[in-house]
């Protein structure tokens, strides 16, 4: 479908027709969901299940690539419909853990504890999951403003004006919803990767992922094995755009990838909310990356996503419904289930910050720190529940002040 679609809205029967008289004329949706990465179509799939007319839009053509790991712990498989699962790689049985490019230490188990996948299949899947249970998608639209008066919020994109009673921002690190709503950041990073051609020659990462902790505080690098690509990336605060190029090159030989054809070369930006940060402004919510729910320490980003935007498609199916309390209690059960682990996250950086070495022999020499390590891939634990542990968030909050 293409933007052009959206002229003829008024006509056909997927959103309500203005019931008031200060509506604008034309078709006002339930819910106009902005973004379909994770967090917008795991939104507009729980609305619309929930009964609302959903229109979901998104500036890029699909399949789209974004850049990722694509790393699934546990908690995020939880949140895909079946129909996604087909494009998840369940194959990850071995990591090695190295600091500052030198020898790694692997463990590895006979039960794999990481899923992978290729962005482009999954992100497609999961919007068609939307579309399956009657979505409205648009694709190729561009979001630039969005204001709310009289119980109508409309979204301005480079081609029309759309109405809607709720919208649910997830346009990610870059999207317009989010400076809306007034979302803070408390960190940004910087995340530069590459996808390269699989050879039979390449060195074994087959079921084995790698991870390199750098010498800039809080950076590290990884590899990603996918079936068809190998994705290589690095990520340290923004700033240092040289260092953080600098420390990829490193990372590339160090692995001995070098040699490999680049299939694809990008960079992102990673956030994450700061404490008091809002998740909400009126009828407009934010999900995801938009609401900068993310790991600060991992950056994994993917099961805030799931959960966040399977949340709200909740809370903005209730509120159509007529309850007048839902969309307060979307920022509430944000505030209680996922920003614990973001502020236990944010310790776990400041230590790791300062103690780099500490964490590595952590997490690679001791089987405490494997074994916890394995939980938080594995979804039985969260940063946040390791860190209620009362000795240990003592421990960390004393090294790490
Ligand atoms: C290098 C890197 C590696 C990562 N690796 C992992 C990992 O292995 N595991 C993990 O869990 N997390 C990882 N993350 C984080 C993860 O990628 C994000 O948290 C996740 O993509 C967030 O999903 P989202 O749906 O909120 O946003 P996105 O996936 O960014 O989707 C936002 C969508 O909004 C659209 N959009 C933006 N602006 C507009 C606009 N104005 N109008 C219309 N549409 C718009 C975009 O086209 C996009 O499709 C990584 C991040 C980076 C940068």
């Amino acid at each position: 479908m293409t933007a052009g679609v959206l002229s003829v809205f008024m006509e056909d029967g997927h959103g309500h027709a203005a019931s008031t008289d200060s509506a604008p004329a034309g078709v006002i949706w339930d819910v106009l969901v902005v973004g379909a990465g994770p967090a917008g179509s795991s939104a507009a799939r729980v609305a619309a299940e929930g009964g609302a007319s959903v229109l979901l839009v998104d500036r890029a053509r699909f399949p789209r690539y974004k850049t990722c790991g694509g790393g699934l712990i546990g908690l995020s498989l939880a949140y895909l419909p079946a129909s996604v699962l087909p494009t998840v790689e369940p194959q990850v049985r071995e990591v090695r853990f190295s600091l500052r490019g030198g020898r790694p230490k692997s463990f590895s188990r006979s039960l794999p504890f990481l899923a992978l996948m290729q962005r482009e299949k999954f992100d497609d899947a999961l919007m068609k999951a939307a579309v399956a249970v009657g979505v409205r998608f648009e694709e190729s639209v561009v979001v630039k403003a969005v204001q709310e008066a009289d119980g109508l919020v409309t979204v301005t994109t480079d081609g029309a004006s759309l109405h809607a009673r709720i919208v649910i921002g997830a346009d990610g690190t870059s999207g317009r919803i989010g400076r809306y709503v007034g979302v803070q950041n408390r960190g940004t990073d910087l995340a530069l990767e590459v996808e390269l051609t699989r050879t039979p020659e390449s060195p074994a990462y087959d079921g084995a992922i790698a991870f390199d902790w750098g010498t800039a505080p809080g950076s590290y690098a990884w590899v990603f094995p996918k079936d068809e690509v190998l994705t290589v990336g690095v990520i340290q605060a923004r700033g240092e755009p040289q260092q953080t190029h600098d420390y990829l090159d490193r990372w590339l030989r160090t692995t001995g990838l070098e040699a490999h054809a680049v299939e694809r070369s990008s960079g992102h930006l990673t956030q994450w909310r700061a404490p008091d940060s809002p998740l909400h402004r009126g009828s407009v919510l934010v999900a995801g990356d938009a609401a900068g729910l993310l790991d600060p320490w991992t950056r994994e980003g993917l099961s805030y996503a799931l959960r966040s935007g399977c949340w709200a498609g909740e809370a903005a199916a209730d509120a159509t419904r007529g309850s007048d309390r839902a969309i307060a209690e979307y920022s509430r059960r944000i505030l209680a289930q996922l920003d614990p682990d973001i502020r236990a996250g944010e310790r776990l950086l400041r230590f790791f910050e300062r103690y780099p070495r500490l964490v590595h022999l952590a997490l690679a020499y001791t089987s405490t720190g494997m074994r916890l390590f394995l939980a938080v891939c594995d979804g039985t634990k969260t940063l946040g529940g390791i860190l209620s542990h009362r000795l240990l968030g003592r421990a960390l909050r004393v090294l790490g002040s």
